[in-house]
C-alpha cells in the first residue's frame, strides 16, 4: 500500500520588527498567527511565494518559546534564492512558516553534563541565544539549577553581532551561569574593538580550559559556517571529547 505524504502545513508570520546590523546581516521578528511549540535550538522553515511555489529554507530560531514572536538572524547571500526576499521585506509583510519546528541541535540534558561550550559564527549564535534567553526566563519563573554555558561567537567585525552583542554581554554580567566571548577575526577593520581576536575555533580551548570545561564534564556545540565546525570538531576530538558529546549544526555546504 502506498503511503500518502502528509501535506506541509504553513502558517503566516507578519514582520513586526527588523534591524539591519550591516549590509548583509539583519534580525527579523515575526508575529506568528499560531502558537508553534519548539525546543530552544530548533529551527523554523521559512518560505516565500515565488511564481505560485514556495521557496523555503531553514532558520535557527533566536527567540525563546516563551516570547510572543519568532525572531531569526539572517545573513544575506546575494545570489541566493531566499535571503534577497528577506531583504525586501517591509513591516507588515508576511512570510510562510512551516508549522513543524524541528531540529536536534538542542541543549543536551541527557548526558548528565551541566557544562556546555557553544561555538558559533555570526548567525550561528542564534540557537545559543534562544537557549540562553529561555534559561533566563525559566530561572525567573522559579526553575533552579541552570546549566553552565560558555558561548563563543566569532564575527569578522564586532558590529556584525548587532544588538545581540549587548544582550549577551548583559546576560553574562548578570548570570554566573553564562559566559560570553565574542571574538573578531578582522581586528584591523575594527580598530575600536578591545575584546578577543581570532576565529571562534582559535579560542575554544583557551576559554574552555579557563573554566575547567573538558571531556570529562562538558558537551560541546558548533554552529554556522561549515569550516569553523570542522576545525572546532578536530580540536575537540584532540582534546578527547567523545563523538556523542560534540554537536553540530552546519548552515550550508561549501561548494568545491
Ligand atoms: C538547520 C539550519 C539552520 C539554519 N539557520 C540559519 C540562520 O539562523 N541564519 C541564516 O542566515 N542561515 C541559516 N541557515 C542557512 C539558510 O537555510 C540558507 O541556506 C541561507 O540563508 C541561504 O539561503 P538562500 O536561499 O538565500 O541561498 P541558496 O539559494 O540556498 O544558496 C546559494 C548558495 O549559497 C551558499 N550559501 C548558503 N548560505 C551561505 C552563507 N551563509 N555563506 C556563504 N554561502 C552560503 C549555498 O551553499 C549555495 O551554494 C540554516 C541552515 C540550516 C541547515
Amino acid at each position: 500500500m502506498q503511503r500518502r505524504r502528509a501535506r506541509t502545513q504553513y502558517c503566516k508570520g507578519e514582520l513586526i520588527e527588523r534591524e539591519d546590523f550591516s549590509e548583509d546581516l539583519a534580525a527579523f521578528k515575526f508575529r506568528v498567527d499560531k502558537q508553534l511549540p519548539f525546543i530552544p535550538g530548533q529551527y523554523a522553515t521559512i518560505g516565500f511565494e515565488v511564481d505560485g511555489k514556495i521557496v523555503q529554507r531553514p532558520y535557527s530560531i533566536v527567540s525563546s518559546p516563551h516570547e510572543p514572536f519568532m525572531e531569526v538572524f539572517v545573513e544575506l547571500v546575494p545570489e541566493g534564492a531566499t535571503t534577497p526576499l528577506f531583504w525586501a521585506l517591509e513591516l507588515g509583510d508576511t512570510v510562510f512558516i512551516r508549522e513543524r519546528l524541528v531540529g536536534k541541535f538542542v541543549l543536551d540534558t541527557e548526558s548528565g553534563m551541566t557544562n556546555h561550550v557553544m561555538a558559533g559564527t555570526v548567525t550561528g549564535a542564534a540557537p545559543y541565544i534562544s537557549i540562553a534567553r529561555t534559561q533566563k526566563i525559566e530561572q525567573e519563573q522559579g526553575k533552579t539549577s541552570p546549566h553552565q554555558i560558555l558561548s563563543i561567537v566569532g564575527a569578522s567585525r564586532s558590529w556584525e553581532l548587532g544588538y545581540y552583542m549587548e544582550e549577551l554581554n548583559e546576560l553574562a554580567a548578570q548570570e554566573e551561569w553564562f559566559t560570553f566571548v565574542p571574538t573578531v577575526s578582522r581586528p584591523w577593520e575594527d580598530p575600536e574593538w578591545a575584546g578577543e581576536s581570532g576565529r571562534a575555533e582559535d579560542v575554544i580551548r583557551k576559554y574552555g580550559d579557563q573554566l575547567g570545561y573538558d571531556h570529562t564534564n562538558a558537551v560541546v556545540y558548533a554552529c554556522g559556517h561549515p569550516q569553523m565546525i570542522e576545525n572546532a570538531k578536530a580540536i575537540w576530538a584532540r582534546a578527547r571529547f567523545p563523538e556523542e558529546r560534540i554537536k553540530e549544526e552546519k548552515f550550508f555546504v561549501i561548494k568545491e
